[in-house]
């Protein structure tokens, strides 16, 4: 099903951008700017089965997406100038581009940093405290590899069922089938379910954020870097919108203590986990106001209008995914037409 949808939405970008839509309505939706989602960027081979492989780009990708946000006449800058261009008014005639990067993967230094250096492009990362303790579960990562490396596999809720996972297909089919209620069961179960299912598969979860995830040490030297800005991504990697108000300012203000004691700063900006509505919503963006952050970033689909200078908590970001490694799907997000599209017309999505 998600496939399906995928393809559609595909067609319909592709559709925009053929028919020259996107460059005809662009200057009425294109906003001021835009802030790109990034994960992973590496070159490791995609297999068969690669479930999260929209998680991660090439950094070819990431060099043809400067090269083309570039060329259609965006500064690209970092969250701060973001933040003071929102407040005090945008330069006119020059919109902006802002790179964005969750979770402190590894090759956002050992791949990416090479290529941002070369164009002089700005990154913030948002750190996961317990990750970069290497503690905590990638459970999705975690989930991927347990299915890859088994032909079947216990549903662990539904205890009774085996899922064949000898096929790619039969592979994908057992993922969805865990992946959409592990994500949205209660956290601390998930996280339970997701050890359990390591241990019975002799699966080393503990290893996962070490193999990925940079260290305090290492950010601390890559926090050295005037390009980079090392923001705020909580502690454990719990959506915010399903935890009761004292675990979600419990969960953010750990995540930023743990952060200032090994960095010797305070974050000033945020990035909700998943970000989706379903992990963010209205009473989460009140609820940060309390920290003092600069802004604070969802995964909602948009550009950034003038209209955000009043929700910079809940400003929106455009993901650069495996599934669009190409030029014409960034000038076509640059545009804003699909955001608008898809929130029936509307600028603001906030709630
Ligand atoms: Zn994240």
């Amino acid at each position: 099903m998600a496939n399906i949808v995928l393809v559609i939405y595909k067609a319909a970008l592709n559709a925009l951008y053929f028919s020259g839509l996107y460059k005809l309505l662009s200057p009425a939706t294109r906003g001021e700017g835009i802030i790109f989602t990034l994960h992973q960027i590496n070159n490791d081979r995609v297999e068969d089965f690669s479930p999260n492989s929209i998680l991660k780009i090439t950094p070819e990708f990431l060099e043809t997406t400067i090269q083309t946000v570039k060329a259609e006449g965006y500064d690209i800058i970092s969250l701060d100038e973001l933040y003071e261009r929102q407040k005090h008014g945008n330069k006119p005639g020059k919109p902006y581009a802002v790179f964005t990067a969750d979770d402190g993967y590894k090759d956002n230094r050992d791949i990416a940093l090479p290529v941002l250096k070369k164009y002089n492009v700005p990154l913030a990362i948002y750190i996961v405290s317990d990750y970069s303790n290497h503690q905590g579960e990638l459970w999705w990562f975690a989930l991927e590899d347990i299915i890859k490396n088994s032909s079947s596999i216990q549903n662990p809720y539904n205890k009774g069922e085996m899922l064949e996972a000898v096929t790619t297909e039969q592979k994908y089919r057992a993922f969805d089938k865990i992946y959409w209620p592990m994500r949205k069961s209660n956290q601390q179960e998930q996280r339970a379910t997701i050890r359990e299912m390591a241990e019975t598969h002799d699966y080393d979860i503990d290893a996962l954020s070490k193999e990925l995830v940079m260290t305090w040490e290492e950010l601390r030297e890559l926090n050295k870097e005037p390009l980079i800005t090392l923001a705020a991504h909580t502690k454990s990697h719990f959506a915010i919108a399903r935890l009761s108000e004292d675990e979600a300012v419990e969960e953010i203000q750990t995540g930023m203590e743990i952060m200032e004691k090994e960095l010797g700063e305070k974050a000033t900006h945020f990035s909700f986990p998943y970000g989706s509505n379903c992990a963010a919503n209205s009473r989460d963006f009140e609820l940060v106001k309390q920290f003092n952050f600069k802004t604070a970033v969802t995964t909602r689909k948009a550009v950034l209008y003038e209209e955000h200078k009043d929700h910079m908590m809940a400003l929106p970001r455009v993901s650069l995914n495996g599934e669009y490694q190409s030029g014409r799907y960034i000038k076509t997000f640059l545009s804003g037409l699909p955001f608008r599209l898809k929130n029936k017309w509307q600028k603001l999505d906030v709630e």
